[in-house]
Formats: C-alpha cells, structure tokens, sequence
C-alpha cells in the first residue's frame, strides 16, 4: 500500500498476531483497509521475548487462521524466534498491507470518521480496530524503598536470558508463566529466591494452552464457573519441560511477598531481611490504551468496556487482543484467531449497515 495516509474503511493498529488475524479477514471480504505498526519488523511482543522462551502450546495448536505454525525442526514447543517466522512469512503470504513504522499517537471523533494521528500523518477510517497488545506497558507494583535499593530492578519485558546474572543472587517476583520460565532458567547460573502473592500452582504435566483456551472458552460461553475439575481450579502455571526440569531439581519452592526493599534487598514485616543483587518483576502487562485516551472510553478498572470486541461507548472502536475481557484467551495466537473472526464479521455488518 502508499504509505501515504489517507481514508480508509478499516485502520487496525497494531500489526502483532491480532492484527494479522484481523487482516486475514479482512483481507478475505476484500475489505479496504491498512495495518499501522509501530515495529521495524514483523512478530509483534515476540520480537522482544527472552531467547529461550516457549510457547506453552503445540504449534498445531497456536495458529493463525488459514495458515498452521510450523512444528519446531527439533520438536517442542515453537519459541519465541519460530513464532516471529511464523507471523512474518504469514503477512507475506497473504499480502498483508502493513506499513511500519508508524506510530499511532492519538484517536479521535471527526465526524463520521475517526481520525488517526500518527508520526507519519493523520488517517480518517470508518471503523478502528486496535490491536496494540500489552508488551508495552510492564506493570511493576509499588513497594516502599524501591528507589533505595541499590542492586539492578528488571521487568519480564527487560528481561533478555541468565547469563548477564550468572553468579548472582537474584529475587524473582510473580506467580505467573513467566516467572516461572525465568526462574528455571536463572536458576541453573544463580543463587534464586522466588517471591509469590499466594503459593505458586503448577498445572498437570497434561494442560497445555490449548487445554487452557478450551477452558476459557466454556468459561465464556457459561455463566457457571464452578466446574471442579477444570485446569485453572487446579493451577496456573503451565509445566513446559525447563519449568518441569527446575520442578523436579526443587527450584520451584516460593517465599511469601516481602513487604518493602532495603539498599540491599528486600524484607519482610516480620524484620526477615534477604540480600540480593538483582530484583526481576515477573508482575505482568497492562493493555497498551495510550492511544485511545482521546476518546474517553476507559472504566474504572483502566478498561474499556466492550460488548463482543466493540467498543460500548464508541461503535466505531474494536478491541482485539488484549486478554480475556476481549474475547476467550484472545491475548494468545488461538484465541485471537477465534476472536479477529468474528470481529470483522461484526465490522463488516457495520459497514454494510
Ligand atoms: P503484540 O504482539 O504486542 O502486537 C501489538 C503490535 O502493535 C506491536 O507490533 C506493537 O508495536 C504495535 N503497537 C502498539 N502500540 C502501537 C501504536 N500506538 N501505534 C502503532 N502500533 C502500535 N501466547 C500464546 O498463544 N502462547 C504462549 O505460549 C504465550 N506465551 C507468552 C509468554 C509471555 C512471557 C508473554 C508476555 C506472552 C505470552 N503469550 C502467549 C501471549 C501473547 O501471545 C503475546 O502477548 C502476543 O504478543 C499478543 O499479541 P498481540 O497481537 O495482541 O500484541
């Protein structure tokens, strides 16, 4: 496509794996439309994930529609390199119109168009989709003395593999996937403590993602939330071989949240202190909204409410990606590709209507 800016029917922001979906549809409708990025490259968030990362699920099963994800040469699970192959040489296949770099900075009413600024110019579309993603807005919670603290503070998003903490001894923050994928990896080069809100869930050898979407599927589609026996009631954390590994080698016990930092650590209420070199804030992801501040959509919660993925106080606006409260684990490569799907028959109807 020109680079140009100009009108459009559809602008999608964001050209990670939602916005990729998005256009797949699109694309098939022979809708017109134009996908802004603001990366050099193609893969979204993946670009920036730590080497050594795995996606929790079996290629079949993290795919965007029309096109599987290759298996691994050496099997496993697909990582976070195989996923930006993946996602490039699916734009490229299906002709994508993806212009990068351009960055979205705001979105506003302009009449019967919402206008898109960026660093390059502004666009006019009918109907927004924003798939921003959440890579890049880190959440680190406040704790008292942080700024004391003399050692080195990483977020997960800064993260880039252990050897830089080789010898070191590290505390590591957070009950989720990604703190235990790091902590199996620090591990095994460092001295690790690992510091969880409430004691940490490891699920059965057996859940994988696909097991995990189907459940938040069912959950969606059901108001009762009360089946026992679904995965999440029985943990969080998907047991990936380096996850298992530090499992079985007993790395993954947790200490309780400590409650402030010291200059050289971190301690507990009780006056427990423990020394440390590093602290990494495996604390997670808020959704990029930045842009969509203009239009004043967001609830108390720092959301926006939708209905489906569209927008409730704006029609105009989608919301693809993101997690849950868009679409059944539309945050991950199966979901977002069941999500984009019936977003855009939903964009379609509008711009039919
Ligand atoms: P992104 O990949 O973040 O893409 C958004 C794009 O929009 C980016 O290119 C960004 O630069 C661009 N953008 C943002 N703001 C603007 C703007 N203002 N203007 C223009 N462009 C903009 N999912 C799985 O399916 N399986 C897994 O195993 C898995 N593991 C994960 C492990 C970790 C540690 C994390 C953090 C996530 C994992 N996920 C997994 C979740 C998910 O797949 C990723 O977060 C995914 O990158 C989300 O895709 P997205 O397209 O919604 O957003």
């Amino acid at each position: 496509p020109s680079p140009a800016p100009g009108r459009v029917d559809v602008l999608v922001v964001g050209g990670g794996q939602a916005g990729l979906a998005a256009g797949y549809h699109l694309r098939r409708a022979k809708a017109d439309f134009v996908v802004l990025d603001a990366q050099d490259g193609p893969g979204g968030a993946w670009r920036h994930a730590w080497p050594s990362l795995r996606l929790f699920s079996p290629a079949r099963y993290s795919s965007l529609p029309g096109r599987m994800m290759p298996a691994p040469p050496g099997g496993g699970p697909p990582s976070a390199a195989d996923t930006v192959a993946y996602l490039a040489d699916y734009e490229r296949h299906y002709g994508l119109p993806i212009i990068r770099p351009v960055h979205v900075q705001g979105i506003r009413r302009d009449e019967d168009r919402l206008a898109v600024l960026t660093d390059t110019g502004a666009w006019r579309a009918r109907i927004v989709i924003s798939a921003t993603g959440t890579w890049w807005r880190p959440f680190v919670p406040h704790y008292p003395g942080m700024d004391d603290f003399r050692g080195r503070q990483l977020h997960t998003a800064g993260y880039t593999g252990p050897e830089s903490l080789r010898g070191e001894r590290v505390v590591i923050v957070g009950g989720g996937n990604s703190a235990a994928q790091i902590l199996a990896e620090v591990s095994t080069v460092a001295s690790t403590t690992w510091i969880t809100l409430r004691p940490p869930r490891l699920l059965p050898d057996e859940v994988d993602g696909k097991a995990l979407f189907d459940l938040a599927t069912r959950r969606a589609r059901s108001a009762d939330v009360a089946d026992t026996g679904d995965p999440a009631d029985l943990g969080d954390i998907v047991a990936v071989p380096p996850v298992r590994e530090a499992r079985d080698r007993g790395a993954l016990k947790a200490e309780p949240m400590f409650t402030r930092l010291t200059a050289t650590g971190v301690a507990w209420a009780d006056g427990t202190e423990l020394a440390c070199d590093t602290i990494i804030w495996c604390t997670g992801f808020r959704p990029a909204l930045g842009h969509l501040a203009p239009l004043r959509l967001r609830g108390p919660d720092g959301l926006i409410p939708v209905e489906g993925t569209r927008a409730l106080g704006e029609a105009r606006l989608h919301l693809l990606g993101y997690g849950d409260w868009t679409g059944p684990a539309s945050a991950t490569l199966i979901g977002a590709a069941r999500t984009a799907k019936t977003c855009v028959a939903d964009v379609l109807r509008q711009l039919a209507s």
